[in-house]
Formats: structure tokens, sequence, C-alpha cells
């Protein structure tokens, strides 16, 4: 084996001691190649041994770390199975550290007399014990990749089972490549790294893996932290740099078309959709191209400030495109589009995949000669055949769900086209800039006036009967019900089966005088689109669904929506069904069945039954399911490092913002900082929407 004498963090993993090159191939499967790779796979926790508790002074439910001596251990028998007890004595006294999960693998963990740290949470049951604890195997000579205070702990997942990698060989090994490794070079200037008050990118990787002291650690993960903020925003300074200086038509004058429209509303707008079209007219008034997003509930009037734009554009003859990630929202917002477009005598049409071709092909015509002037759609008007004679503007519904490569790919239908997304999907405060910083931001923050607040009320199963009262109540009344079964089972079919059951049930018993209708998932699609029309037009009075009721349901006369096991649903989908009632002039009630209570589920639904804004609930939501979890969803994917919490991280988020945007506005193509660049090129350059800088 051809040996490097110096090592560097470009150097195969497998050239480092007690590597080798099948391990080492093994770590490449898992994504640690290099050295660099090696040294950045942080560790997931660190075991604090300033603060070691002895065996007599634990309590019940506390988290602790004990340091003490392996006694004994084994297999016990279970009638359903078994489990791995590890005993451990400090000077003070005894506990059990009980393993469920991983026997094979555990139980050949140990010897007598191991020195071994132990970290988590204490019970009792025959004797203190603590279950499935974080450990560290403590070696009793010198091993200076332990002798710290503080003690990171390595993921022991898959990975390491596989490359026969713990907690503490990864340590050594990682020690070893740091005590190799001369210096990790920094892609910031020491004239920065200083003004900014950061730690060095060498000083903080060694601090993560060797840390002296709790505040070192600190500000070794605030450096690590800000890097990666730091290039998340540097895109998107760069993508609305560059956006921003495109030459773009000027649209000052409103047009007949828009003048026509707005006197025909039969409502007055609201402040907020007042404020949000000014914005708006003061983008098209520029010379430059708008790419703003207007964020606001279901419900608060967006697509009405969606077709005013429209109209702005049309009456300067000039084409628009809107685009909607499914069919079924491209053909809600082709109905409200039509019907407003009819009116005015602007040509509208709707492309989706599933037209004739002959049809499309007389779309692709009128687009190209100009004869369309709105054309609403999904991901069908990304095609190469779609051509515009003068697109101006384009529309996105919900455009975090279309990737970079989608959105461009309309966009540059255009010359250079003014951009107005739309999303109704709450993202937490927080987290705005982080992920929409490249665009203008507009709010509705404020329902129509004529609207009726929802009362929602969380029921207990028991009190199920009140709930059917009012809904026969509310159907006499003529108005309109759902009933909404969750996903039971991973399976389509079983949760289909659990709400037709319900179905049959309510037909023959509780609500045999009504008529009922029954929604799912599995339906054809005709049976589907002719169910919406029967609950639209009111030939039915109450549908049993599945939550396929989510999208393409509009009826003003509904009143009452039950969620069954609410607790099953995450919150936003639970505030986005409640968004299908409270449409009209009626008050409106939504009742949470809740019919396994726990804390948490019981904390979840309260959040639902006292705000009614989505952004408060998400807000909410965060705090209480940590950004673990939200950040894990595939929404918010772009932002997938592992170092990142972005509830508590605001702070280093805005220093981060501040100075990305910062450089770009003096130096737009990084000429001055040209490390920058090549990190951002080699790292981040799946991200650029307008690459015009490498
Ligand atoms: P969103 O797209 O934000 O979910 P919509 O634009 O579909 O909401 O508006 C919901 C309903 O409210 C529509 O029927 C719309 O005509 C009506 N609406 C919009 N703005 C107002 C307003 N200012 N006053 C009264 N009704 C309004
Ligand atoms: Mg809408």
């Amino acid at each position: 084996m051809d040996i490097p004498n110096q090592i560097t963090i470009k150097t195969e993993v497998q050239y480092l001691r007690g590597v080798g090159p099948k391990r080492g191939q093994i770590l490449k499967s898992y994504g640690i190649s290099n050295i660099g790779d090696l040294i950045r796979n942080f560790p997931r926790k660190y075991l604090d041994r300033t603060n070691v508790k002895n065996i007599n002074q634990i309590k019940i439910n506390e988290q602790v770390v004990i340091i003490g001596t392996v006694k004994s251990f084994g297999l016990k028998y279970l009638k359903k199975g078994k489990y791995f007890q590890l005993n451990i004595s400090d000077e003070t006294g005894f506990i059990q550290c009980i393993w469920f999960h991983g026997i094979s693998w555990i139980s050949e963990k140990f010897k007598e007399g191991d020195n071994i740290a132990v970290f988590g949470k204490v019970e009792f049951y025959k004797g203190y014990r603590i279950i499935h604890p974080e450990f560290d195997l403590l070696e009793n000579s010198k091993d200076p990749s332990n002798t710290g205070q503080i003690i990171p702990l390595y993921a022991s997942n898959n990975l390491f089972k596989k490359v026969s990698l713990d907690s503490r060989a990864i340590r050594k090994l990682i020690h070893n490549a740091l005590n190799q490794v001369y210096l990790i070079k920094d892609h910031f200037s020491e004239h920065f790294l200083k003004k900014e008050a950061l730690l060095s990118l060498d000083k903080s990787i060694r601090i993560v893996h060797q840390p002296n002291s709790n505040d070192d650690l600190k500000s070794a993960y605030y450096r690590l932290k800000f890097d990666e903020y730091f290039f998340l925003q540097l895109v998107l300074a760069i993508n609305k740099y560059q956006l921003s200086n495109f030459k773009g038509k000027k649209f000052i004058e409103l047009g007949d078309y828009a003048i026509k429209m707005y006197k025909s509303l039969d409502f007055k707008l609201t402040n907020a959709q007042i404020r949000v079209m000014r914005e708006i007219r003061k983008d098209l008034a520029m010379d430059k191209p708008m790419n703003r997003l207007v964020q606001g509930d279901v419900g608060c009037g967006k697509t009405i400030i969606a077709m005013l734009t429209s109209a702005i554009i049309v009456g300067n003859d000039s084409q628009v495109a809107i685009m909607a990630p499914t069919e079924i929202l491209a053909e809600q917002h082709f109905e409200s589009f039509f019907e407003f477009c009819s009116k005015l005598n602007i040509k509208c049409k709707l492309l989706i995949g599933n037209l004739k071709q002959n049809q499309k092909n007389q779309i692709y015509e009128d687009l190209e000669n100009g004869r369309i002037q709105i054309i609403v759609g999904t991901h069908a008007l990304i095609q190469e055949k779609v051509k515009f004679k003068n697109l101006e503007l384009v529309v996105v519904d919900e455009q975090h769900r279309f990737g970079v490569e989608q959105r461009k790919n309309l966009i540059t239908k255009g010359k250079h086209v003014n951009i107005l997304s739309m999303t109704a999907t709450p993202i937490p405060r927080t987290l705005t800039f982080a992920i929409h910083g490249d665009m203008d931001l507009s709010w509705i923050d404020e329902l129509p006036q004529n609207r009726i607040p929802i009362k929602t009320s969380v029921i207990e199963s028991k009190k199920i009967d009140s709930v059917y009262t009012l809904m026969k109540n509310e159907m006499d009344k003529g108005r309109f019900c759902f009933i909404v079964f969750p996903i039971i089972e991973e399976s389509d079919k079983i949760d289909a089966e659990a709400a037709e059951s319900a179905y049959e049930n309510f037909k023959k018993n509780i609500f045999k005088e009504y008529t009922l209708g029954f929604l799912h998932g599995k339906l054809k699609k005709e049976s589907k689109t002719q169910i919406m029309e029967q609950v639209n037009n009111g030939e039915i009075q109450c549908l049993i669904s599945t939550t396929v009721v989510e999208v393409g349901i509009n009826n003003p006369n509904a009143t009452v929506m039950v969620i069954e096991n609410a607790e099953r649903f995450g919150l936003t989908q639970l505030h986005q069904l409640r968004g299908r009632i409270g449409r009209g002039k009626f008050q409106s009630y939504c009742f949470l069945i809740q019919r396994k209570k726990t804390e948490q589920s019981f904390k979840r639904l309260s959040i639902i039954e006292k705000h009614i804004d989505g952004f408060k609930i998400s807000d909410e939501d965060l705090k209480l399911r940590g950004p673990g979890e939200f950040l894990g969803t595939k929404q918010h994917g772009h932002i997938s490092s592992k170092l990142l919490d972005i509830v508590n991280d605001g702070k280093i988020m805005r220093h981060a913002r501040t100075r990305a945007f910062e450089i770009i506005e003096n130096d737009p193509k990084l000429i001055k900082s040209q490390n920058l660049k090549k990190k951002l090129l080699q790292d981040y350059r799946h991200m650029l929407e307008f690459i015009n800088i490498g």
C-alpha cells in the first residue's frame, strides 16, 4: 500500500492508522471517504464528567452520569423475550443497565473490571436501573483520546456496527487524524474572523472533538453553525442579486382589465390585501423583475391578489402563467380564474397532463402566437414545447413544492419575468428567512371581515353524541358536514376500510335520515370529481372521508368538520382540514375527536383549539416538537444539516445572513473572496438558480 507521508483532509480515510482498505471501503459507502469527512463526523452527544453523580446520590427520573466498574453481566430471559443486564458499582452503590435491543452486539462489549461511564434516566424496579443508557468504556491505561473531562460520543448506528467501530474507536480515529493533519484551512480571512469574533475552522473542529470546557464547545459550535447558515444565506443573496439585476419591462399602468375587475368586486379588499397590492404594484413599476412571496392562511384571499396582478399584466399586452403543484389545485385555480376572465373577455386556458394531444397542440399554438393570455397548469407548463409570445408574469402556488430547476424552467420561458409566489403552508417565523430569504416577503395577516371565527373544541369519545346531535341540527338548517378519518395503517386500503365501515354504520343508524357520501383515495378520478361536485352543489349533506378531503372542496355552506382520532394528525394538517369550513356567512364548528389521550396529544390539540392563525400554530408546533422533526420533513429538505437547530439558532442565523448579504452587495461575483467562491461552487452549486459567478 502506498502510504502518503503527509496526511491532509483530502487523504483517503483508508490510509489512516487503524482503518485499512476494507474498513475504508465501508466507511466510504457511508459517505466518509477522506479525512475531511471523518473529522466532520461530529459527536452526537457529550458525556460531561464534570457532572458525575455517586450512585448513592441519584434520584428516580433524574438524568445522570455515573462512572463505575463492571461487576457482572449476562442475558436474562422473560416469557416474551430476553434482555441484557450489566451491573455496575462505584464506591457508593450498585446500578443495573438494561438493553432490550441490539443484544447480540452489546453483549460482547464488556469485560469484568472495565471502567465505564453511563448516562441516562434513572428508574426504579427492584433496584436502581437505567434502560438503554449511553455508555462509554474508559480505558484504564491512559488513552489520550478520552482523558478529557467532556467526552464526545459518536453515533453507534449501523455504520459503526458494520465496521466494528464503536464510539470509542471512532474517537480514537478522529484523534489520530487530528494529530496528523497540520492545519484545517479556513475559507474566511483572519481579519473577518477577528471582526466577527469567530473561532478559526481548525480550532473549532479540534474543540468539538476534544473539548476542554463547555464554553469552548459553545464557541466552536457557534462557528460551525455560522458556516452553514452563512453559505445557505450566500446562496439566497446571490439568487436574489442575480434576479434583481435583470432588466425587465415596467408595468406602471393598471390597464383596463384590472380597473374593471377591481370595480366588479362585490366586497372590499382587506387592509392587508390593499397593502400587498401596493407592494406588488411598486415591484411591477420598476425596471427589474418582481420576486415576491405572498404568505397567508387558507381563505385570507390570496387568489384575488393573483388575479388582480394578472389583470395588470394582461392589460399591458403580456401573458401570465400560473403553476400549481397538483392537478386538483390547478383545476381549482383555473375555475376561479376562468370565472373572472370570462367576465372580462380574457382568454384563459388550463394545461394539465391528461389533456388530449390535439387539445395540447392547440394550446401550444395559441400560447406561442399570444392568443391565450392566461394559462393555468401543473408541471405540464414547463415542457419544452410550451413557448410564449411574451410571458411577463409567473404565479407559483405553493412554490416550495417545486424544485429550483422546475421554477427556473418556467421562468426562463419569458425574458425576465416577474415572479409572484404564494403559500398557505405555514412556516414558523424563525424559519422564514432561512428558507425564503431570497424573495421579498408580503404577509396577508388578516381574514376578510365577513368571516365568523370557527369554534373549535377537543371532544372525548364519550361526548361524541352531542356532536352528532349538533350535526343533525346543522343539516336540518341546510348546512353541510364533514367527518374525516385519519390514516390508521400504513396502507391506504385498511385506512379506507375503517372509514367505510364507519360510513355504513352512520348510514344505517345515526344519520339514516340524511344523504351521506363517501370519499377515499382509492376511488377513480371520475367518481371523486362526481362526489366533489355533489358536495359543492349540495346534493349530499354529509361527507365521510379519509384525508383526501383536504383539497378541492369549497362549499360555503359547510359548517361542521369532525376529525376522528385527531391525535393522529399533524397540526398543519388539522389546520388545513379546518380550512374547509367557515368559508361562508354561517357560524362553523370544528370538533377534534380525541380517542387516545396522552399529555402530548392533549397539548397539541389545545393549540388548534386556541389558535386560528396557521403561522402561529406552526410556531407553537415547532416549539413542542423541536426542530429535528420539523426539518426532517421533506418540505424543508434543503436545510438538512444535523448541526442546525433552527428554533434556537436565531441569533447565529441573523448574524450569518447580515454578513452574507453584505458581502454579495459589495462584491456580487465574489472576486475579492475567492475562497468563499470556491467552497460555494464546490458544495452549494446545485442551489444556485442562475449561475453567473463561476
Ligand atoms: P386563499 O387563496 O388565500 O386561500 P381565496 O382567495 O380563495 O383564499 O379567498 C377565499 C374566499 O374569500 C373566496 O371566496 C374569495 O372570493 C373571498 N374573499 C377574498 N377576499 C375577500 C375580501 N376582502 N372580503 C370578502 N371576501 C373575500
Ligand atoms: Mg387559494
